[in-house]
């Protein structure tokens, strides 16, 4: 099955919104095993959007649409749609009955332009969106398939994820297509030349499953992805070679698939019934950000101390003065202290400090922008690394704080 993309919306070609549904589904029908072919974007404008969709249809198996259902005068995606069909407009009522109960559902008024979401070609299919007034679209004509989703991304990803999805993967297995699975394998504290080097033989010999190697932010992926009859089949051959991958980088591995090293760590805090502070210099907050993503994380993380300052780290962390004046701010003796001085003001079980030179200025010969120092404090020892980031300040903060969790992680596995 060949796929083609078009976004529409003159503020994608104006670079006021940046597109971000097209890499969505391009990952998403890459899991599917649908060959993506063509991309393109094109403005609210009917006589070129159009061609172009007639251009797609004619040599697309399936052609997705993001954009322009919304209920103004530029949204145009219905007309267009209809016209390449040469089928009139029609009101539905079932699209119009889902319209009105999302407003009352939401408790505003109903705009009389907003009748125009309800009309649909005479042989497409609604489909229900429950997280906006755009209803969806689907055309299936001779073995094609045709999408049409709203622009907003939350809801083109509801839309995907309930009614899309499950209908091609139903398609696909109709059709004698392959299964795709794979699975995410996440690791830190290793390189991507040092991991490759562990399975290169595995990866010599791939054939069903494949490996794949990435490099994420300051952590490194490795995707395994089997093709056959069934998922069932698929993911009893993933586990095998997870297994042999586990016995060669096993202590590198934090998690698999979607999980994050907040998640983890607070998995591994939660099971031993400890609870955690920070105290931030350089992350600014990054990491007190990353853990209170997780929803539950109230019952293992305290807070934490954004102690930019020199006078925070003495005053409220209790930083000794002589430290800081012999060793620096930016010093294993300063991230370690701080780690502990956390630890001690809240209470907490775990301590965590971090320090560093963010950049672009404030570097000097002995210590270089992007060094940063970081320790976790346990209730028996206290441990510290560092590492020199060579990224810009953004980029530094992003690794300190992933780089920190790492060993919050390795510390308490
Ligand atoms: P609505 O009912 O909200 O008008 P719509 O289908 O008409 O939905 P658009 O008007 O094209 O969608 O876009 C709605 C919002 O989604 C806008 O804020 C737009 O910037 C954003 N958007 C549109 N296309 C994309 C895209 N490809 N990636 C990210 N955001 C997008
Ligand atoms: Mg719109």
């Amino acid at each position: 099955m060949n796929a083609e993309i078009i976004c529409i919306g003159t503020e994608l070609l104006l670079g006021q919104t940046v597109d971000i549904n097209s890499a969505y589904l391009a990952r998403e029908l890459a899991d599917l095993g649908i060959n993506l072919f063509h991309k393109s974007t094109v403005g609210d404008n009917l006589g070129r959007i159009v061609p172009l969709l007639r251009q797609a249809w004619n040599r697309s198996d399936l052609v997705i649409l993001s954009g322009g259902l919304g209920p103004t005068q530029d949204d145009l995606t219905r007309e267009a749609v209809a016209e390449l069909l040469g089928e009139p407009l029609e009101f539905r009522e079932e699209a119009w009955e889902e319209i009105v109960t999302y407003f009352k559902k939401i408790g505003r008024p109903l705009p009389e332009s907003n009748r125009r979401q309800a009309m649909f070609p005479a042989s497409a299919r609604v489909l229900p969106n429950r997280l906006g007034t755009a209803p969806g679209l689907l055309v299936e004509s001779a073995g094609k398939y045709l999408f049409a989703f709203p622009g907003v991304p939350r809801e083109l990803i509801g839309l995907w994820e309930e009614q899309a999805r499950p209908f091609l993967k139903r398609i696909l297995t109709e059709t004698g297509h392959p299964v795709l699975t794979s699975k995410m394998v996440r690791m830190i504290g290793i390189g991507e030349s040092a991991m490759e080097e562990r399975v290169m033989d595995l990866i010599r010999h791939q054939t069903n499953p494949t490996i794949a190697l990435y490099v994420g932010k300051g952590d490194v992926l490795l995707r395994i992805t089997a093709r056959g009859d069934s998922e069932a089949d698929n993911l009893r051959r993933i586990d095998a070679l997870y297994q042999q991958i586990r016995e060669r980088l096993g202590e590198y591995i934090y998690g698999t698939d979607e999980e994050t090293l907040e998640e983890v760590v607070g998995r591994q805090l939660l099971a031993r019934g400890w609870t955690l502070a920070t105290a931030e210099s350089c992350t600014g907050g990054l990491i007190g950000h990353r853990l209170t993503l997780v929803p539950g994380s109230s019952s293992y993380y305290l807070g934490g101390v954004i102690s930019y300052s020199n006078q925070l780290k003495t005053q409220l962390l209790q930083v000794p003065e002589a430290i800081l004046r012999e060793h620096g701010a930016v010093s294993e003796a300063t991230a370690k202290a701080m780690a502990e001085g956390v630890r001690r003001l809240t209470g907490a079980d775990v301590g965590i400090g971090v320090t560093g030179i963010a950049g672009p200025g404030g570097g000097t010969e002995t210590k270089p922008v992007g060094l940063v120092y970081y320790s976790v404090a346990l209730p028996e020892r206290t441990v510290v690394e560092h590492r020199v980031f060579p990224y810009n300040r953004e980029g530094n903060k992003e690794a300190a704080a992933q780089a920190v969790l790492g060993l919050l992680w390795k510390t308490l596995r």
